[in-house]
């Protein structure tokens, strides 16, 4: 690999990924433990075999009908209507990201974000050749309004990334900072609401602001809310103009007409899905409460995992965890660890096993 011809920043660097373990409870990659719903395989079944009796033709290029029905959804979820050519969709909101960047990023330009945050943004950015740069959040992992502003000022990026609920803390942000973020950058601000549907009741979304902020992107995905990680599906609210940038840098045909009809048919069984939701934001409150009971901290959070700590040696925590098959993630600031929201079943044995681990016991 070494004697290869590739970029000098890429040289050495390993690809990125969390362990994929065969292990009894995985909680560590924020997927949704419920697995889709027979009548919903079976829908998706027949429109696979559908899509799959046409895959000698492109599929829709545009994906309009797939954007249709999203545009729908989110005017069901959060009240705010936009047209079909006011949202975009791709493999996942790690492709959206990627757009973004090589729409509004690239050589001799900045993306800024809030630490600590999503790991794959610095990814996104070293791909696009993009500059990252950071602001540090508080000591509670919120981000303040005066602290942010200073680092646009000092920055001057083209593109700012908040995800709101932050990955790995679970803390959203206010529409307040968002607002004045948007009015205070230059270029483009993109709120990464990949865990939207699990914030608590009161946080609205930032798509309420779509209408007085011309340079703002929402970005949503449908691996979490939907259980629907496998599928690859994640999509982006914006301006019309927004979106005809980001059509200019896509691949053509980069969703598959298979991606486009099963994620049609999730989003014709939202209903169904949103009760599993309702589950995972209790068994999350639950959770939360367990593990400040065992005299962890635990920011309040609003999405479908909990950030808790601070241990000494988180790897050790880690390791004891994994012994008693329960697999979590070493992730976030120093001495922290993750957990992702499972089955109240999955939920209660990992808080035993870690109840036993600060024990010391067997
Ligand atoms: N944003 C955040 C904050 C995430 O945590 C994740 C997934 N871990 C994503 C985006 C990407 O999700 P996907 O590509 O599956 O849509």
């Amino acid at each position: 690999m070494t004697d290869l011809p590739i970029r000098e920043e890429l040289r050495g660097i390993q690809p990125y990924g969390a362990p994929q373990l065969d292990v009894p409870i995985r909680l560590n990659v924020n997927e949704n433990p419920y697995p889709p719903s027979e009548a919903l395989a079976a829908d998706a079944a027949k429109a696979v075999a559908d899509a799959v009796a046409g895959l000698n033709r492109y599929p829709d290029r545009e994906a309009l009908d797939l954007r249709a029905d999203l545009a729908t959804y989110l005017a069901g979820e959060s009240g705010v209507d936009l047209t079909p050519e006011q949202v975009w969709a791709a493999n996942g909101s790690n492709e959206i990201m990627l757009q973004i960047l090589q729409a509004f990023g690239g050589p001799g330009r900045r993306v800024l974000s809030f630490a600590p945050t999503y790991s794959m943004y610095p990814e996104y950015a070293r791909n696009t050749a993009t500059e990252w740069v950071t602001a540090p959040r508080r000591e509670d992992f919120t981000v303040d309004v005066d602290d942010a502003l200073a680092a646009v000022v000092e920055h001057r990026p083209s593109v700012v990334f908040v995800a709101s609920p932050n990955n790995p803390t679970g803390t959203a942000v206010s529409l307040d900072l968002v607002r004045a973020l948007h009015d205070a950058s230059p270029g483009m601000l993109v709120v990464d609401e990949a865990y939207a549907e699990f914030r608590r009741a009161g946080t609205p979304s930032a798509l309420s602001l779509l209408a007085e902020c011309p340079r703002l992107i929402v970005t949503r995905t449908m691996s979490k809310a939907f259980a629907f990680a496998g599928a690859r599906v994640g999509y982006a609210a914006a301006s019309t103009e927004v979106v005809d940038v980001l059509r200019v840098v896509r691949l053509p045909y980069h969703l598959s007409a298979v991606t486009q009809a099963v994620a049609r048919v999730a989003l014709a069984h939202a209903a169904e899905l949103q009760e599993r939701v309702e589950q995972l934001r209790s068994t999350r409150d639950e959770l939360a409460e367990s593990l400040r009971s065992l005299g962890l901290q635990v920011p309040d959070s609003d999405a479908n995992f909990v950030l808790f700590g601070p241990f000494d040696d988180r790897h050790a925590i880690f390791r004891a965890l994994l012994e008693h098959g329960v697999l979590v993630r070493e992730t976030g600031p120093e001495g922290w660890l993750r957990a992702c929201v499972g089955t109240p079943e999955e939920t209660e044995t990992f808080v035993r096993a870690l109840r036993k681990v600060l024990a010391r016991e067997p």
